[in-house]
C-alpha cells in the first residue's frame, strides 16, 4: 500500500516535469504567444506573408519564421501599425530595420541554417537575428552601436529564444573567438569585402553581403567558401541597406 503510494507520488512528479517541459518548448518554438500579438497582427503577418509568396519561392523555413515572427515588437512604438507592410521603417541611432521581403532573400539565400552556427552583423533592433533564431540557427549578432544593442536585447528577450548571442563590436573583424561560422549574414552594405569575414567562414558555407559605395545602390553576393583560399561569387540582384561602417558607437 505504501510502495504504491510512492509510486504514484513519483508518477505525478513526472508528469508535472514533463508538462512544465514542454510548456517552455511551446513558448520556445511559438514566440507569437508573447501578449500583444494581437489577432489583428497575426492577421496582417499572414497578409504579408501570403504577398511575399506570391512574389518569391523562398524556401519554406524562411517562411515559417517570418509567419511567427512578431514584427510588430522590434518597431518604434508610434510605428506598430505600419509593422506587417514590405517596408523598411526608421529605428532608433538613424539606422533601419530591413523590409520583410530583404529579409526573406537574405535568409533563404543563406541555405538551410537549422542547426548551423550563423554570424550576422548589424543586429539593429533584432528582427532578422530572431528570424535566424527561429528557422533553428545558433544565431551570434554583432552591432557597432551600444544603444541598439541595448533595445535588441529587450525586442529579443521578450520572445525567449535561448539561440541568440548579441555582441557589440565592429563586425568588419568578425568574430574571431566563434570561428568558424556555416553561415555568415551582413545586413549593412559594405564598400569592401570584409577579408576576417570570408577566413571565419567554414568550407562550404555561404556569406551573404551587399557590397557597393555608401550610400548608392548596393549588390547582393552570395559568396561560398570553396577551399582554403577559394570562394565562389554568385550576385543575386540590386539592393539598398544603411552602409557598413567600421568602429563602435558607445
Ligand atoms: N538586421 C537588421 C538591420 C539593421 S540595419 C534588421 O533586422 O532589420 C543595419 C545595422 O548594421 C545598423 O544597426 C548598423 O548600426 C549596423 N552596422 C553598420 N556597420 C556595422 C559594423 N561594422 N558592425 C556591426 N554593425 C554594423
Amino acid at each position: 500500500m505504501c510502495l504504491n503510494y510512492a509510486v504514484c507520488k513519483d508518477s505525478i512528479y513526472v508528469s508535472i516535469f514533463i508538462f512544465v517541459c514542454y510548456f517552455c518548448r511551446m513558448i520556445e518554438i511559438n514566440p507569437q504567444r508573447e501578449s500583444t500579438d494581437t489577432a489583428q497582427y497575426q492577421g496582417r503577418r499572414k497578409k504579408l506573408v501570403k504577398e511575399l509568396m506570391a512574389q518569391y519561392c523562398y524556401n519554406e523555413n524562411v517562411i515559417n519564421a517570418i509567419s511567427i515572427v512578431p514584427r510588430h515588437i522590434f518597431v518604434e512604438p508610434g510605428l506598430t501599425h505600419l509593422a506587417y507592410l514590405d517596408k523598411p521603417l526608421p529605428i532608433a541611432s538613424g539606422q533601419t530595420i530591413s523590409q520583410p521581403s530583404t529579409v526573406a532573400l537574405q535568409s533563404h539565400l543563406l541555405g538551410d541554417v537549422k542547426g548551423k552556427k550563423v554570424l550576422e552583423i548589424g543586429t539593429g533592433c533584432g528582427y532578422q537575428t530572431a528570424v535566424l533564431a527561429q528557422m533553428g540557427a545558433v544565431v551570434s549578432s554583432i552591432e557597432r552601436q551600444k544603444e541598439l544593442c541595448r533595445i535588441a536585447n529587450s525586442n529579443l528577450k521578450k520572445l525567449g529564444y535561448r539561440n541568440i548571442t548579441l555582441y557589440w563590436g565592429d563586425g568588419y573583424k568578425g568574430l574571431d573567438a566563434n570561428a568558424p561560422f556555416d553561415a555568415i549574414l551582413v545586413t549593412c552594405g559594405a564598400e569592401k569585402i570584409p577579408e576576417p569575414l570570408l577566413l571565419q567562414l567554414s568550407i562550404g558555407g555561404n556569406m551573404v553581403i551587399p557590397v557597393g559605395e555608401n550610400n548608392k545602390e548596393q549588390q547582393m553576393l552570395v559568396i561560398t567558401r570553396t577551399g582554403e583560399r577559394e570562394f565562389d561569387r554568385a550576385y543575386a540582384g540590386k539592393c539598398s541597406f544603411v552602409p557598413m561602417l567600421e568602429g563602435v558607437v558607445k
